[in-house]
């Protein structure tokens, strides 16, 4: 299982650093938020724009190692069309995840998120994998300022 995951999570982010889905500027996003991972170096801007209650696009850009650009890619992609409030539910998950803390969560029902729990093998690059999500909660919560991981 476990060996089947880390390769599982190679392919994955690999596949979304090469191609990053969502990775464009919004002109008229609701809101814009910064992301900066001193650690690593890893910047990224989150742009969402909400309709009704509901995320009705997410794009993302900046520069960073590939799990911060992969897991941003992934991010946007499972995000999109939720209601904020499901969106604030899969962040909790998603924190779960990368640190080791899931026993309550099914990862099957989690899908393609499920697969970054491949990088608490790689314990100094979680805050790469957790800065596009900080900055999602930011973006949900309102908050305008830089977000950082430190
Ligand atoms: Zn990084």
């Amino acid at each position: 299982m476990l060996d089947d995951l880390r390769d599982l999570y190679q392919e994955v982010v690999f596949d979304h650093n090469r191609n990053p889905r969502n990775f464009r500027k919004m002109e008229d996003a609701d809101r814009t938020v910064e992301g900066h991972n001193p650690l690593c170096g890893d910047r990224i801007t989150l742009y969402l724009k909400f309709d009704d209650g509901r995320i009705a696009d997410v794009s993302f850009q900046g520069q960073g190692c590939a799990i911060s650009t992969a897991s941003a890619s992934l991010m946007t992609e499972i995000v999109k069309g939720k209601t904020l409030e499901e969106a604030e539910h899969l962040f909790e998950a998603f924190h779960q995840i990368v640190t080791g803390r899931d026993d309550d969560l099914k990862l099957e029902e989690l899908g393609k998120l499920a697969v970054l729990a491949g990088v608490r093998q790689y314990p100094s690059r979680i805050k790469c994998a957790t800065l596009p999500w900080h900055s999602l909660e930011a973006a949900l919560k309102g908050e305008e300022q830089p977000v950082s991981t430190e």
